[in-house]
């Protein structure tokens, strides 16, 4: 089988490589489609080292090609999602439920291969059976939408409340749409106005550019009193940290699941004074199924989020597009 060999820092190739064959309790899935994101990059670039030789991706649709006799969730032919983390299931972590946090948790496509590749063998558990029919625009995005599902759900959003996104890259623009569902108002705050003519086609009420004026300002106007009741931050830099305080009123909610891997300077006076609520979110932990709904039901929209399509041989030039400032998800569709 064909597969994008990533050999070490920017030298990724690709090669014809043995087919693999399911271990027990495991799937070998037929890739129809895979996205990549800032981790890839970050893994390709190498920002973030793995054990090469590794074949990456873990934004993954395809089909089963064929399972380990002890495998009875899925079936030759089912059209799949794999959810491409799972921890170990024993320790105190896992058996309170905690799985996200589990210190041996492992990532298809950075802890082992993963999916820029026409097969991938993944644990029966990884595989969630797709509607029949759903197409691969669809389902691509299920993965960063079960991060944003949990990462919402944590701020606990109640109808007709006031929300900001805090980023217009492909996690915001799926904050918005699941804040959307849940009846909040939602304003799209970004460095740049890029993205906000798509922000308001998604259902974005206001637009913030942070480099026109004080987001707080921007917060008061839109929420009508001291700031919004919740902000989610998914740019993952420290300025977006910062944004998403002065966002807030005082009494409100911020989660964070961008991740930020510099210092960030955060006044915690502001926190304490003003009661802030401050809540990370680490990908999921159930959230795979309510994922799969809202794309299923068209809550959430993933299609235009979807800018590059490229096929495996061109994957050098799909991981240039995903630097390009004009990108929101780059797919390989294989
Ligand atoms: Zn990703
Ligand atoms: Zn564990």
């Amino acid at each position: 089988m064909k597969a994008a060999i990533l050999h070490g820092p920017r030298d990724l190739r690709v090669e014809s490589l043995r087919e693999p064959r399911p271990e027990p309790g495991e799937v070998l899935v037929r890739i129809v489609a895979a996205g990549l994101c800032g981790t890839d990059y970050e893994i390709w670039s190498g920002a973030r080292r793995v054990a090469y030789p590794r074949v990456m991706g873990h934004e993954l649709v395809g089909r089963v090609e064929a399972v380990a006799p002890d495998v009875t969730q899925v079936s030759p032919g089912d059209p799949v999602v794999v959810e491409p983390n799972y921890s170990c299931g024993h320790c105190p972590l896992c058996r309170e439920g905690n799985r996200n946090l589990c210190l041996s948790r492992t990532t298809i496509g950075i802890n082992r291969d993963g999916g820029f590749a026409e097969l991938v063998r993944v644990p029966a558990q990884c595989c969630w059976r797709a509607t029949p029919g759903a197409g691969s625009d669809t389902l691509l995005l299920v993965e960063p939408l079960a991060v944003v599902v949990r990462a919402v759900g944590r701020g606990q959003p109640r109808r007709g409340e006031s929300a900001a996104i805090v980023g217009a890259g492909t996690l915001g623009l799926l904050a918005l749409q699941v804040l959307r569902a849940r009846g909040a108002r939602v304003m799209v705050v970004s460095r740049s106005r890029r993205r906000f003519a798509l922000a308001s086609e998604l259902g974005a009420e206001a637009t913030h550019a942070t480099g026109e004026g004080a987001p707080a300002d921007a917060a008061r106007k839109f929420s009508g009193r001291e700031g919004v009741d919740l902000v989610v931050e998914t740019a993952g830099t420290p300025e977006a940290v910062t944004h998403a305080l002065e966002l807030v009123r005082p009494g409100g909610r911020v989660v964070l699941t961008g991740l930020p891997h510099e210092p960030t300077a955060v006044s915690f006076f502001s926190v304490v004074r003003r009661e802030v609520t401050l809540t990370g979110s680490m990908i999921y932990q159930h959230e795979f199924p309510e994922a799969l709904e809202l794309v299923g039901s068209g809550a959430v929209k993933t299609a235009p989020l979807i800018t590059h399509r490229f096929g495996l041989d061109r994957i050098a030039e799909a991981f240039a597009a995903h630097a390009d400032v004009n990108s929101i998800k780059v797919a390989l569709e294989l």
